[in-house]
């Protein structure tokens, strides 16, 4: 059976890195709903075009377009085995809609891991991230450079940061995300699933904690 993994937790927490690691690890699909958006952007579809009006603001995009996007993304091949869902669903509607869509590949949400982080550090990891241009691979300035300045070390394009990571934009994506996203942390934990994450300490630390709290 088809493994679903769904990452919650506040912008900025560290989502997208421990995504990637869990997706290379367990070999399953890595979803980002917003790395799907920017390459749209890039693009310029008409869904990018939408999408900008939101993402520059800090807000969600509607539902409806939303939920199609990962219902198109889910239904390709590489991910007969499963996924690992970052940033999506990021509502109530959208985890009913996810539930919905994994009904038909005879699935469902298999666990969500909620990393947590206090609002000073969220502010400090996507103020000061840099996200690869081509593939979405995540640096921070201080944290973790790339080797060479404004180049990716994995892919060699360009490094970039995100309209949004802007101070500003990321304090209005956290209140964002404490009225409209938080009531799934409810959602996933009644229904048995939430594996509750600390995401204040490093990268490897986290990775440690959330694989094994994934093994039990
Ligand atoms: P992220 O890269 O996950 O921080 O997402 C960047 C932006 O894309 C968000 O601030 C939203 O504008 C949009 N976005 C990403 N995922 C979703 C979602 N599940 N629902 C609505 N909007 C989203």
């Amino acid at each position: 059976m088809a493994t679903y993994i769904v990452l919650l937790g506040p912008p900025g927490v560290g989502k997208g890195t421990q995504a990637r690691i869990l997706s290379e690890t367990k070999k399953l699909a890595h979803i980002s709903s917003g790395d799907l958006f920017r390459e749209n952007l890039k693009n310029q579809t008409e869904l990018g075009k939408l999408a900008k009006s939101f993402m520059d603001k800090g807000e969600l995009v509607p539902d409806d377009v939303t939920i199609a996007m990962i219902k198109d993304r889910l239904s390709r091949p590489d991910c007969e085995a499963g996924a690992i869902l970052d940033g999506f669903p990021r509502t109530p509607a959208q985890a009913d809609a996810l539930e919905a869509m994994l009904k038909n590949f005879s699935g469902s949400v298999d666990a969500v891991p909620y990393i947590t982080a206090a609002e000073s550090i969220l502010i400090e990891r996507a103020s000061g991230r840099w996200t690869c241009r081509a593939q979405g691979h995540i640096y921070h300035e201080k944290f973790n450079p790339p080797q060479k300045d404004g180049v990716c070390d994995i892919d060699g394009s360009e490094v970039y940061q995100r309209e949004d990571d802007k101070v500003e934009t990321v304090t209005k994506r956290i209140r964002v995300y404490l009225e409209q996203t938080m009531p799934l942390v409810e959602y996933y934990r009644k229904a048995g699933k939430l594996i509750e994450v600390d995401g204040t300490r490093q990268v490897e630390q986290v990775t440690k904690t959330l694989f094994d709290a994934l093994k039990e």
